[in-house]
């Protein structure tokens, strides 16, 4: 039987990707939705038959205790609001996935981990480029030391949005958390450990020169840092909103792979220095949504857990430290 699933927040990322995977998935359906907007309401209904039954908001979500028709939780809300739902919905007995950053401070993605264990739910990041095939190569290629170790990895995850086309939220660092760091490159700190399966020991980081001060004047325009693993391996990282990147690189003792774009939902590209990385474009939100459903069914930790959301706020926690004490190093363990 599928599982049923909850969407919190029918924003962009809800509308266009999320629920149009979910009329894919096999193990899991669009059962309900949350949503402060009863227009959008009304329309999800409709588009999506869903019951009234099913259609929360903002405060009377907690009733979903009582909804047998909702096994999962997918809290796809402005960053600082993830910590919130996803400890209400603990407190209902869902299983959470929760979309990326995780949370905007270690404290949030801490209390997060832990309600969904005393609660006996499981919580999962929306890191779906861990179900994709470019990028599952790509943790191939390193983990398994295909061609060696890995010496250097590159990573730049950036858009051009200094033409004022990002919400309003990304550009508040209370609800965003931060800038491009929290929102792209996060995507370049996960490539990089995911390349080599490790986490970094040390962080060293710079920001970028503000061109756009009227537009990022409360979080970074862009940022620049360098992730050390224990082997010697080095990550160099950037992330910009007034840029464009999209690259995922490594170099190894005996060869290298690149993918460009390699975040991107479609028409990832990849290559090796035996030549090109010739896989599927997949529906990736589909197959990362089936993995999460599946490994809630079966009681086994799926391969995105809480507790990788909360090291990634701990790296991002230390790269703003380091650019924010001149490139200082900072230790992680
Ligand atoms: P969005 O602004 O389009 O949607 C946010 C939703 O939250 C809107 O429906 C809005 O109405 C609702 N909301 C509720 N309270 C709000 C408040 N106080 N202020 C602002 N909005 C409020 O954003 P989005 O692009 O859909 O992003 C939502 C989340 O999904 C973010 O955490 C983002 O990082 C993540 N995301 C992930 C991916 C991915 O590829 N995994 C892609 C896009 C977004």
């Amino acid at each position: 039987d599928k599982l049923g699933l909850a969407l919190v927040g029918l924003g962009q990322y809800s509308t266009h990707q999320l629920a149009p995977a979910l009329q894919e998935t096999k193990n899991v359906y669009l059962a309900g939705i949350v949503t402060g907007t009863p227009t959008k309401a009304k329309a999800w209904k409709k588009k999506y038959n869903i019951p009234d039954s099913n259609i929360y908001n903002y405060e009377n979500f907690d009733d979903i205790i009582n909804n047998k028709d909702i096994d999962i939780v997918y809290v796809v809300l402005p960053n600082s609001m993830h910590a919130e739902y996803v400890i209400r919905a603990a407190k209902a007995k869902k299983h959470v996935i929760c979309e990326k950053p995780m949370a905007t401070s270690v404290e949030d993605a801490e209390r997060m981990v832990q309600a969904c264990k005393e609660n006996g739910v499981q919580l999962s990041v929306g890191y779906r480029l861990h179900y994709e095939p470019f990028n599952k190569r790509v943790m191939e290629l390193g983990q398994q030391q295909v061609y060696g170790k890995v010496k250097t990895i590159k990573a730049n995850f950036s858009g051009n949005f200094a033409n004022g086309s990002l919400d309003v939220w990304r550009l508040n660092k209370e609800m965003a958390g931060g800038g491009p760091l929290m929102d792209l490159g996060v995507y370049c700190l996960q490539g990089a450990c995911y390349t080599v399966g490790k986490t970094p020991v040390a962080v060293t980081a710079q920001f970028g020169e503000v061109t756009k001060p009227l537009i990022f004047h409360d979080v970074e325009q862009s940022i620049k840092w360098k992730m050390y693993f224990d082997d010697g391996a080095v990550a160099e990282c950037e992330t910009s909103y007034a840029d464009n990147g999209n690259e995922l690189s490594a170099v190894a003792e005996k060869g290298w792979w690149k993918l460009n774009p390699a975040y991107n939902y479609n028409g990832k590209k990849g290559e090796t220095s035996d030549g090109k990385i010739d896989l599927p474009d997949i529906f990736e939100q589909a197959y990362q949504m089936d993995a999460q459903a599946e490994s809630f069914q079966k009681n086994k930790q799926s391969i995105t857990p809480g507790e990788m959301g909360l090291r990634d706020l701990k790296i991002i926690t230390a790269i703003y430290q380091s650019a924010r004490e001149g490139g200082k190093k900072i230790m992680l363990t």
